[in-house]
């Protein structure tokens, strides 16, 4: 049986509004819902205190996991405050009722004693390794990629032609005929980030906001996404594959 795990984080990094991160995360919760598919969000604890409502209506159908407290880079964090970081976001959850055991590292940077404050904090397993070469940002740190060990790791995968990170970014960045072109054989962890469905010209934006939109960075960002995510989740659909959470991932390490 094909198995895939859909992953989304939830932060306020590239587009710091609220009202448009709501609006998007919603409009994916209806697009899961119509195509019957379960995924796992990796949400700032911060925003599991600000939210409550918006999480806990995510939890009904869908896995919570953490995505720090802040959307700080764990690795720039003395030992104390790492651990006061990690902990923090769990309790945020804790305190809305939801209980996390997965956690994603922002921007995906590792920083040392991870596992070790992980399992203190009763996290079960991390999903912040990537075979990805570089990321869209902090290209920098790819370089010095840390493996995990010691705790159940489901890492993101990379698309194999380019090394870049098998996510919705890349859909957009590439065209949809290149990705389908050179699709892995296997689709354990797609990432996608809510932001990518919201289109520079919406109302509610500022004008700062407005300019970032159309970088190239942001291509094919909005109606486009949306429906390169469905297409997406309709190939997988047809191909066979079953939507499971990271947490009913049954291997201890996910093909990469
Ligand atoms: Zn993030």
């Amino acid at each position: 049986m094909k198995l895939t795990c859909i992953t989304i984080d939830i932060e306020e990094e590239f587009l710091k509004n609220r009202t448009v991160l709501k609006k998007q995360t919603i409009r994916l919760l209806s697009l899961f819902k119509k195509h019957q598919v379960r995924a796992t969000f990796f949400i700032c604890g911060y925003l599991a205190e600000q939210e409550a409502g918006l999480i806990k209506k995510i939890s009904q159908n869908h896995e919570i996991a953490a995505h720090g407290y802040t959307h700080h880079n764990l690795k720039r964090l003395c030992p104390e405050s790492l651990e006061a970081e990690i902990k923090k976001a769990r309790s945020a959850f804790l305190k809305i009722g939801l209980d996390p055991k997965g956690f994603r590292c922002p921007f995906l940077i590792i920083p040392d004693q991870l596992e070790r404050v992980l399992i203190k904090n009763q996290f079960q397993y991390d999903s912040s390794q990537s075979a990805a070469l570089f990321t869209y940002y902090r290209t920098l740190y790819s370089f010095s990629r840390k493996k995990i060990k010691g705790i159940k790791e489901i890492p993101l995968q990379a698309f194999s032609p380019l090394k870049l990170p098998l996510s919705l970014t890349t859909i957009r960045l590439l065209g949809e005929n290149f990705f389908y072109r050179f699709v892995p054989g296997q689709i354990n962890n797609f990432l996608i980030h809510p932001w990518e469905l919201t289109e520079a010209c919406q109302k509610n934006l500022s004008f700062r906001e407005k300019l970032a939109m159309n970088s190239p960075f942001y291509l094919n960002t909005g109606p486009k996404a949306f429906t390169i995510l469905e297409n997406l989740l309709i190939y997988l659909k047809t191909e066979g594959y079953h939507f499971i959470t990271c947490q009913e991932w049954p291997i201890k390490q996910a093909v990469n």
